[in-house]
């Protein structure tokens, strides 16, 4: 049964550029599913559709635990199981690593002043997550110290403090050396099966796609040209 489905869902912004024709897809648990496509092809669209941070202008998104998705509870219950991380990661540089992936479990402050007094088990979940990604032994670094890709290891703690059931991934890597890119995808990958996670990564590389994805959904131009595993992707696609 499909965790989150798209039932004829199209994106069209405001000025008039179609960015996502009527699509359907279903996403499953424990599946890791790469969007590729070139720039401009509607990758970034079509994942923040999947939690309403882009409105559909047609169709809907189902979720099997919430139901279909609108302005009612069920987007609020939807957006807290669902983590995000970005290319820019988007941490508070000035705060240590551990003051990120709290934020993330408690929710978007700017001060972890208005955190305390901290619940005990937040800060072992958030130690617990930090240690997940290896990074143990910088929980009490400034994130303004750390390399690009410690930055985003952190960015994935601050997902799994979320406890969510789907991540949403846009460019993960697109700023990071291809060798740390391999292990940013290789954590993604490992938390999306120990965890059962839902994981939609958008990526511009093929050759990652076709190392990491159980599911390549290639775009272009709006349209889904490709669905399928990455084996399936030869030179006709
Ligand atoms: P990226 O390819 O890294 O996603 P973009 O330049 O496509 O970067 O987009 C950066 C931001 O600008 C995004 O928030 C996107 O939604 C927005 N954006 C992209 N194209 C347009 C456009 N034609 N008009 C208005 N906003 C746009
Ligand atoms: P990708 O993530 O594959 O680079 P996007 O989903 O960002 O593609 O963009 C798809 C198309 O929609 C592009 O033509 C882009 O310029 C346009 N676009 C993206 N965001 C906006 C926006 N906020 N307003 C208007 N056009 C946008």
């Amino acid at each position: 049964k499909y965790v989150l489905r798209l039932r004829n869902v199209g994106v069209t912004y405001s000025g008039g550029v179609v960015a996502l024709r009527s699509t359907t897809l279903d996403f499953f648990q424990r599946e890791f599913s790469v969007l590729l496509g070139l720039s401009g092809a509607g990758k970034s669209t079509l994942l923040r559709s999947l939690n309403l941070l882009v409105k559909p202008t047609s169709g809907e998104i189902v979720s099997s635990d919430f139901g279909v998705l609108g302005p009612t509870g069920a987007l609020r219950q939807h957006r807290r199981r669902t983590a995000l991380i970005f290319q820019h990661h988007q941490l508070i540089e000035r705060h240590t690593a551990l003051a990120n992936v709290l934020t993330g479990r408690l929710g978007y402050h700017n001060t972890l002043r208005s955190f305390f007094p901290l619940p005990r088990a937040d800060l072992e979940l958030a130690l617990h997550c930090l240690e997940r990604v290896g990074l143990a032994d910088k929980s009490m670094t400034r994130v303004d110290q750390l390399s690009g890709g410690q930055k985003q290891r952190v960015g994935i703690a601050r997902a799994l403090a979320q406890q969510p059931n789907i991540i949403l991934a846009d460019e993960p890597v697109a700023s990071l050396d291809p060798a740390t890119s391999e292990k940013i995808l290789e954590l993604l990958r490992q938390v999306c099966k120990e965890d059962g996670i839902t994981a939609i990564v958008s990526l511009h590389q093929l050759e990652y796609a076709q190392r990491f994805a159980d599911r390549i959904i290639g775009l272009a131009g709006a349209h889904v040209v490709f669905d399928g595993a990455p084996d399936e992707l030869n030179d006709d696609n």
